[in-house]
């Protein structure tokens, strides 16, 4: 399993240094994406990676390229490996477009292989003979993998670094063999199902955060605030700080929550059995509120503390009555609660869905085929059932 660390580095003078790096990254992305397209412009295919990286190595014996030295030869591989991943999703019509220029402070971050071109002793890192300091918040378990330099809006640095630790799952972590259903929806962000729980009512649902919809009155007026400063001021930086501050408070929000309610889940419950969302198709029928919420991020964190389990996301989880199995085709979206025309049996919609997903959940645990999954290219644009 593949475990990523995130640590904060301390303010201090030096960090220009790495400012310097990053935007020599952009420099040579930008390179890069020049040659790619002047390749495709003359030849009309694709530059091959390892032409691409050949040609590199070659400029930087010039003295006109000598300052690319700065960088890791690691880093500036896997700048021309993500490229060229790109152009391979836009080719096969994954991307919609293919890798563009990036403005130099727009451009983020530069990523380092193995143990090349860095030195991670405790909480120093160095990186070109320089140190610096991170705030070591936990211990690194296992073999360093990559380790990302990345800096946010705001001009503050943190190092990701990605190890490969054995299966094992944090110590808090439920043996018991007990399961829940998980149904994802809006306000209540949460609904837990299950006919074996003793939960009653209120202690089913965990209500939704919504740090952002709460907030955009004050998104608004800050990004109003920078529209009206002139380009290039002082003022207009600052402002821009001042959202970027926000945006960044907010999504701290948003990791807390889904940390202490992944560990609550993982503390009680052994498997979790979720639907395998179609994000996508969600977005399309909720709007922004969705992305604001942001479930794969949640159901990833959640996998790293507990088993989660997917099931089939074409399954009528809120229209199939629990009791009966009667499949209610017309149940709108707006309906919270209905009964069944069968066998007269009312539902809470969520409730329903997430015994439902419940049940599928343990068939699919005991090795049951719950039903025949369909190519997922062929039903990509399809929205779930809700
Ligand atoms: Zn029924």
């Amino acid at each position: 399993m593949i475990r990523t660390y995130k640590f904060k580095l301390y303010k201090s003078k030096r960090l220009k240094c790495l400012h310097e790096l990053v935007n020599l990254s952009a420099e040579i992305y930008n390179h890069c994406i020049a040659l790619h397209k002047r390749h495709y412009k003359f030849y009309g295919k694709s530059l091959n990676l390892y032409r691409l990286q050949k040609h590199i190595t070659r400029l930087k014996k010039l003295p006109k390229y000598a300052h690319w030295n700065n960088l890791g030869s690691q880093a500036i591989q896997s700048i021309t490996e993500r490229i060229d991943e790109g152009y391979k999703k836009f080719f096969r019509h994954e991307n919609k477009r293919p890798p563009t220029f990036k403005k130099k402070r727009k451009y983020k971050s530069f990523t380092l292989k193995g143990f090349v071109g860095y030195k991670l002793n405790n909480n120093i890192l160095t990186i070109n003979k320089r140190n610096y300091k991170l705030w070591l918040s936990k211990k690194i378990e296992g073999k360093i993998k990559t380790l990302t330099v990345k800096r946010d809006s705001l001009g503050d640095f943190w190092v990701l670094a990605t190890a490969l630790v054995g299966n094992v799952k944090p110590a808090n972590r439920a043996t018991s063999g007990k399961s829940v259903g998980v149904d994802f929806g809006l306000k209540t962000f949460l609904t837990l199902g299950g006919r074996h729980l003793t939960l009653t009512g209120k202690e089913r649902e965990i209500e939704s955060p919504l740090y952002f919809l709460n907030s955009i009155g004050e998104i608004r007026k800050l990004s109003r605030a920078l529209s009206k400063k002139k380009k290039g001021s002082n003022n207009r930086r600052k402002a821009r700080f001042d959202l970027a501050r926000l945006h960044r408070k907010i999504a701290f929000q948003r990791d807390d929550f889904f940390h202490k309610t992944a560990n609550m889940l993982a503390f009680e419950y052994e498997y979790v059995f979720i639907e395998d969302l179609n994000l996508n198709g969600m977005q399309r029928l909720w709007g922004r509120k969705v992305s604001d919420i942001s479930y794969g991020g949640f159901v990833n964190i959640l996998s790293y503390k507990t088993n989660v389990v997917k099931i089939d996301r074409f399954y009528p989880s809120s229209k199939e009555c629990y009791d009966c199995g009667y499949v209610y085709r017309e149940l709108s979206l707006k309906e919270r609660v209905w009964i069944c025309p069968n066998c007269g049996n009312a539902h809470k919609r969520d409730n329903n869905a997430a015994d439902n997903i419940h049940r599928v959940g343990t068939s699919t645990l005991a090795g049951g085929i719950v039903r025949p999954t369909m190519p997922a290219n062929a039903v990509d644009s399809r929205i779930p059932c809700l």
